[in-house]
C-alpha cells in the first residue's frame, strides 16, 4: 500500500516562506494499492490530486473519499476536484451522518457560485456508522467514532497485509483514549493529530486549547508507543506552525519514539 500526502495542515490552508517545506492545504491523503485508490478527507490538497491524476490517467476517475468530519478545512477541496467534473467519473463521499448535506450545503449561495451539480461525476454519498468493517475492494476498513466537536470518525484501512490508521481532529483528553488505542493497535502507520505542543494545549503559552479537539504531539508519540504502530505521521500541523518548528517538533519526537515523522505535503510513504 502506497501512502502519498496531499495536505497536511489543519484548520486553515496558509501560504508564504516559512511553510513551503511542510506545505499549506489542509488535510488530503491518497491510499493506492494494485491500481485502486482510497482517499482519506477532502481539504484544499483534494485540489492537487486531482490536477495529479488528471495528469497521470485521464480526466475520469473512480474512487471513494472517507471523511473524517465535514469541518470546513476537511472538504473545502471538493468543489477543485477536477475529476469530478467528468461524467464518465465515479466518485463515492462517505462519512458520518449529515455528509451529503454538508457537501451540498458548501456549494450554494451565497458562499459559493455554482451547485454540486455542477459537478458531472456520478456522484453517491454513504453514511458510516461507528465500529463497522467494510469493504471498498481491494482495502477493508474499520471505523470508530472518537471525541472532537461534532464528532469525527478515525479509520483503519488494510490492504496486501499491511495497516493504515487515520486519527485526525481527536481529543484525548487527560488520558489516551482507549478507542485509538484498540484501533491502532501494531498498525505500520499511524497517521495523529498533532496540532499542539502540551504547553498550548493546557494554555500554558495563550488561551487553553482543551475543548476545542485535538491532540499535542507529544500525546501522538504516546499513542503510537501505546499502540506499538510501526511508524507514526504528526500530522494535522496547526497554521502558525513553522518549517524550522515542525522540524524541532519531528526531531524530539522520534527521539522518543523510533518511526515517527512530521507529515509533509508530498511525502509518500511506501508500506
Ligand atoms: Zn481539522
Ligand atoms: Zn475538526
Amino acid at each position: 500500500m502506497n501512502v502519498r500526502f496531499w495536505g497536511v495542515r489543519g484548520s486553515i490552508a496558509v501560504s508564504g516562506g516559512s511553510f513551503l517545506r511542510t506545505g499549506g492545504n489542509t488535510t488530503c491523503i491518497e491510499l493506492e494499492h494494485e491500481g485502486s485508490r482510497l482517499v482519506l478527507d477532502g481539504g484544499t490538497g483534494l485540489q492537487a490530486l486531482g490536477s495529479a491524476l488528471i495528469a497521470e490517467h485521464g480526466p475520469s476517475t473512480e474512487l471513494t473519499v472517507l471523511f473524517s468530519h465535514v469541518h470546513w478545512d476537511h472538504i473545502q477541496g471538493v468543489p477543485f476536484f477536477g475529476p469530478a467534473f467528468h461524467p464518465d467519473s465515479r466518485i463515492v463521499f462517505a462519512g458520518g451522518p449529515g455528509v451529503e448535506e454538508a457537501l451540498v450545503r458548501q456549494m450554494r449561495p451565497p458562499t459559493f457560485p455554482v451547485g454540486i451539480e455542477t459537478l458531472q461525476a456520478r456522484l453517491d454519498f454513504v453514511e458510516l456508522p461507528p465500529r463497522q468493517t467494510l469493504r471498498i475492494d481491494p482495502f477493508t476498513v474499520h471505523v470508530e467514532a472518537m471525541s472532537h466537536p461534532d464528532g469525527i470518525l478515525i479509520y483503519r484501512i488494510e490492504a496486501g497485509e499491511r495497516s493504515v490508521v487515520f486519527a485526525t481532529d481527536i481529543e484525548h483528553g487527560d488520558t489516551l483514549d482507549r478507542r485509538l488505542l484498540d484501533l491502532s493497535c501494531g498498525a505500520d502507520l499511524l497517521i495523529h493529530d498533532a496540532q499542539y505542543t502540551e504547553g498550548e494545549y493546557r494554555g500554558l503559552t495563550g488561551p487553553s486549547r482543551r475543548g476545542w479537539g485535538h491532540s499535542s504531539w507529544e500525546q501522538a508519540v504516546e499513542a503510537g508507543r501505546a499502540a506499538g504502530v510501526d511508524r507514526l505521521a504528526l500530522f494535522h500541523h496547526d497554521p502558525t506552525r513553522t518549517d524550522p518548528q515542525v522540524a524541532m517538533i519531528e526531531s524530539v519526537a522520534a527521539q522518543r519514539l523510533c518511526g515517527t515523522f512530521a507529515a509533509r505535503e508530498g511525502c509518500r510513504v511506501a508500506l
